[in-house]
């Protein structure tokens, strides 16, 4: 009697675990230096779809929050300036296996390794000003954009 109910429910299923949501972030050397429109043209045309986006300038509490797992590292303080050296772009995108496909589209932490066409050869200074920032997981995608946006505040459907 359920079979056919079975049958839709797995379907369903497989359906939402190859779908994923990211977080990107335009950072402030990418927008000061004028490179948000060619890389939000990247990204759109690497078939994301846009669920919300807004430009904000980060405080030092917001920034040392966003990055707190990077609290330890060396780089962390100069890390924190520079994220709130001005305004840069949160989004939130989803796409099939996105977490993997946007960290291929954005390319290596430090530009000099990442791969030619990648969004951070073409746009970012060195590893820190690197153009552009991916979430590395689904938990901490659904996290990152949970920092920025409101589940209201995502495109529905
Ligand atoms: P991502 O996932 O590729 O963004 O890299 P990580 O999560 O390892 O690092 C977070 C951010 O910290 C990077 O995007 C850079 O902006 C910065 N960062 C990472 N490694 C270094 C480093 O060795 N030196 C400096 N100055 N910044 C770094």
């Amino acid at each position: 009697m359920n079979n056919s109910k079975l049958g839709n429910t797995s379907n369903v299923k497989e359906y939402d675990m190859a779908i994923e949501r990211t977080l990107a972030i335009i950072k402030p050397d990418a927008v000061e230096q004028g490179y948000a429109g060619k890389i939000l043209d990247d990204i759109l045309g690497a078939g994301f779809k846009l669920l919300a986006i807004r430009q904000v300038h980060l405080t030092q509490a917001e920034a040392e929050a966003f990055y707190s797992v990077h609290r330890e590292r060396p780089f962390f303080s100069s890390l924190v300036r520079f994220m709130t050296s001005g305004p840069c772009i949160p989004m939130a995108l989803e796409k099939e296996d996105a977490i993997a496909g946007y960290r291929a589209l954005i390319g290596a932490t430090d530009p000099a390794e990442a791969a030619d066409g990648t969004v951070r050869k073409k746009f970012a200074q060195n590893k820190e000003r690197n153009a552009v920032h991916g979430s590395d997981s689904v938990e901490n995608g659904q996290a990152e954009i949970g920092f920025f946006f409101t589940a209201k505040e995502l495109l529905q459907g």
